[in-house]
């Protein structure tokens, strides 16, 4: 196996062993980006020096026997709506081209203090408002798989980069399907975890309510070891919250005897791709046959999902997006009459057609006259979405769905028509909304090539399920997901 192939769970063992130095594979990543990246535009920034530098510093550790963790030495890649001390941070938007940010993100220093080695930031739908990672004001990010189709979004750049082999793994942001989404689209593993479970410290804000940081990575194993060592409490994060356990390697176990999995019925008609729909009725005939009990039920309330989630997150972000005026942040116009003027021309300016939309229909929804009729309808149904799964819950461990309806569109083919791209992400929010957790992991390719990704959703800090179901199937041997590129 070349170096580049492995994954960050098994890289991490060669450098323990000194069989890898840490500085060898962050060479081979930045060879590798320097190669491929002019193709597929994962990264907004990469740090050459930077990263040299800390993967030395890091061997140092291991070899002083101070660094011990699985991760230590491994390199990563960050989405660029992470903060990071002294690194870029655009959130692919020209408004904030220049932003350099004065501390890290909680997620990101916890991977660091575990001897991560950060290569760069990841490209993503700007703000990470959208789904094919073509809002990004730098650029679009290509498929690896094919770079005619989009990686999807909105952690895009992130997907992308761990199929390509341009990062052992990646961190990547979810308010609304954003780690899972692209992961399927990719053919690679994501994870988001229980809302609170990651301080969002230092993750530029788009629903407050809804995001949550997780792993990209090529498995289970390393999606579960990422999340050990990224998961905290955190006071500096007032929805941080405090666990019982931040153990979740344990559920690493091949073993789903008597795992009741629900498939919702609601998940399975009309609008899911007829590929997509019969390669996750094979993981879930495989899991029977691996002793799991596998029932259709009723969710209910599935086609209230998308217009809650966009009254709500469109709301949340067009008062987060609030601060972005030219003052105090990046862009500022060139000429203006007057502070009102500035402020009006920065933000016309410096954002994109996709976040003005969702300011304009966030503030809309807020605005007084329409606050009940919109905003406050759409909390109502958030909280009985999170009945109906609670009501799921009670009879099923797991719930069993496709990621996304489809595989990866092609490029240029979403952006003309918005609202059926929100339509595509109705098996992804719902889990936001109800802030329970999901994990996709790849199950196929459609007759194209395309990878097609599963969902696995548990209830509330029921990772370790998730995690053992993912596992169990990844030991089938039933399906295990290509390089993407030679
Ligand atoms: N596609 C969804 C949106 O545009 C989800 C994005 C996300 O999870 N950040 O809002």
């Amino acid at each position: 196996m070349s170096i580049i192939e492995y994954s960050a769970v098994e890289l991490g063992k060669k450098i323990q062993n000194r069989e890898i130095s840490s500085v060898e594979a962050t060479k081979a990543m930045l060879e590798r980006i320097a190669r491929l990246d002019d193709t597929y535009h994962c990264y907004i920034t990469v740090e050459e020096e930077k990263a040299l530098a800390q993967a030395a510093r890091v061997q140092a550790e291991i070899e002083a026997g101070k660094l011990t963790g699985p991760l230590a030495g491994v390199p990563v890649a960050i989405k660029d709506n992470l903060c990071t001390k002294g690194m870029l941070t655009t959130c692919a938007s020209k408004i904030l081209y220049n932003f350099v940010p004065g501390y890290t993100a909680e997620a990101v220093l916890n991977l660091e203090k575990a001897g991560a080695v950060i290569l760069g930031k990841t490209n993503m739908d700007e703000f990470a408002m959208g789904s094919t990672t073509e809002t990004s004001a730098f650029g679009v990010t290509r498929n690896p798989h094919n770079k005619d189709h989009v990686p999807g979004g909105s952690s895009g750049g992130s997907a992308a980069a761990v199929a390509a082999n341009e990062c052992y793994y990646a961190l990547g942001s979810d308010t609304g399907g954003s780690i899972r989404q692209p992961s399927a689209f990719c053919g690679v593993t994501g994870m988001k975890p229980t809302y609170g479970t990651v301080s969002r410290y230092g993750l530029v804000a788009y629903g407050s309510s809804l995001d949550q940081i997780g792993p990209i990575a090529k498995n289970v194993t390393d999606c579960a070891t990422i999340l050990e060592t990224i998961a905290s409490y955190d006071p500096k994060d007032s929805t941080s919250v405090k666990r019982d356990s931040y153990d979740f390697t344990s559920g690493l176990v091949d073993d789903v005897k008597g795992l009741r999995i629900g498939m919702p019925r609601d998940y399975y008609g009309a609008g899911l791709d007829g590929e997509v729909k019969a390669a996750i009725e094979r993981v879930a005939k495989e899991l029977e046959k691996k002793g799991a009990i596998i029932e259709e039920f009723d969710l209910g309330l599935v086609e209230y999902a998308i217009p809650a989630y966009y009254v709500i997150a469109d709301a949340e972000a067009s008062s987060n997006l609030a601060r972005f005026d030219g003052v105090k942040y990046g862009y500022r116009c060139k000429n203006y009459e007057g502070l009102h003027n500035m402020y009006k021309k920065s933000r016309s300016e410096g954002f994109g057609p996709e976040v003005k939309r969702r300011i304009m229909l966030g503030s809309f929804v807020l605005s007084s006259g329409y606050y009940d009729a919109y905003y406050l309808k759409a909390l109502r149904t958030k909280a009985l979405i999170k009945q109906a799964f609670d009501r799921a819950f009670e009879t099923y461990d797991i719930i069993l769905a496709p990621a996304a309806p489809t595989t990866a569109p092609k490029l240029g083919e979403s952006l003309s028509d918005p609202l059926k791209m929100y339509l595509g992400d109705i098996y992804t929010i719902s889990a936001n909304l109800a802030g329970i957790p999901g994990l996709s992991i790849p199950v196929g390719r459609d007759s194209k090539g395309l990878p097609i990704g599963m969902q696995l959703l548990g209830d509330c800090f029921k990772e370790q399920t998730l995690i053992r179901a993912g596992y169990a199937f990844e030991q089938s041997g039933v399906f295990t997901p290509a390089v993407a590129v030679e």
